[in-house]
């Protein structure tokens, strides 16, 4: 499985521009915004998308269509990389159609609503996050796009209002993750290599994989994990992917704050 790729829109770079051409939503101010199955755009924004599947996502999909995650990723995903870090990233394939639809939406909807992938609930608004001392800093943008007609009425909403509607914490709290190991391995030099991408993918976007290879590898025998730790991570797939999350991070640099090598 490869995870190579130039894709521009995972250049981080134009990105950047891309976002900085965008208003921002500053602390107090709000934006007003409604979306249901009455607007005459229903469905229009689930086509022609570039949309990246974090591990969260993909981990809530899976569990939502009873796919194994090979058969999700190969039925449903492309892997690219970015650039800075060389870290895989899934973005979701949308059909061959004229339409180029997504593979889950249909006339009344989004099939997969209550697992739809973060970037889909974050709509209207898009999330830069980076690093500081307090964590992790964000930056709101409004994504205003010319065919929604969401923005004609509804509500105001600040943005920790419009994500806490969206249920984004989860979301946020792991995809945060990801953030901060991309960042890490970025500052350490990055971007890794195709088999530290192969090792990413596996950690993070195939618990059920990696379950077998910490069953094969014997992985809790090289590190301290509590019993009931490990009980969770072989059976909740939060905890597994946080699991994964350590491991890559301590497999890469040698140590995690939530991760120590036993003795
Ligand atoms: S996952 Fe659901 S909300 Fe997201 S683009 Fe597809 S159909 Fe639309
Ligand atoms: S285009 Fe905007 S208002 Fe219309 S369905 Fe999509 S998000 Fe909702």
């Amino acid at each position: 499985m490869s995870t190579q790729s130039t894709d521009p829109l995972l250049d981080e770079e134009r990105a950047q521009k891309y976002l900085d051409s965008l208003p921002t939503v500053e602390e107090g101010q709000t934006f007003c915004f409604e979306c249901t199955p009455d607007v005459p755009c229903f469905n229009r924004c689930c086509r022609q998308l570039t949309l990246p599947l974090t591990p969260y996502d993909v981990m809530r999909l899976c569990r939502r269509l009873g796919m194994t995650s090979a058969d999700f990723l190969e039925t449903f995903a492309t892997f690219k990389s970015f650039p800075d870090s060389g870290l895989p990233i899934a973005m979701l394939r949308m059909l061959k159609d004229p339409d180029e639809t997504c593979p889950f939406v249909t006339p009344a909807g989004c099939h997969v609503y209550d697992d739809r992938p973060g970037a889909c609930r974050s709509y209207p608004l898009g999330r830069g996050t980076r690093l500081s001392r307090n964590g992790v800093s964000e930056t709101f943008y409004l994504v205003q796009e010319a065919h929604c007609r969401g923005f004609d009425a509804g509500r105001d909403w600040t943005p920790q209002e419009w994500f806490a509607h969206e249920q984004l914490e989860d979301y946020n709290r792991s995809n945060d993750r990801y953030m901060r190991l991309g960042a890490m391995v970025t500052a350490s030099g990055g971007p890794v290599n195709q088999k530290v991408g192969n090792m990413a993918v596996l950690c993070l976007y195939q618990l059920d994989k990696f379950r077998e290879f910490i069953d094969k590898m014997k992985l809790f025998n090289r590190v301290e994990v509590s019993e009931e730790r490990q009980a969770a991570i072989m059976t909740d797939d939060e905890a597994a992917l946080e699991f994964g999350y350590d491991w890559v991070e301590l497999a890469l640099f040698g140590q995690c704050e939530r991760l120590k090598k036993k003795n």
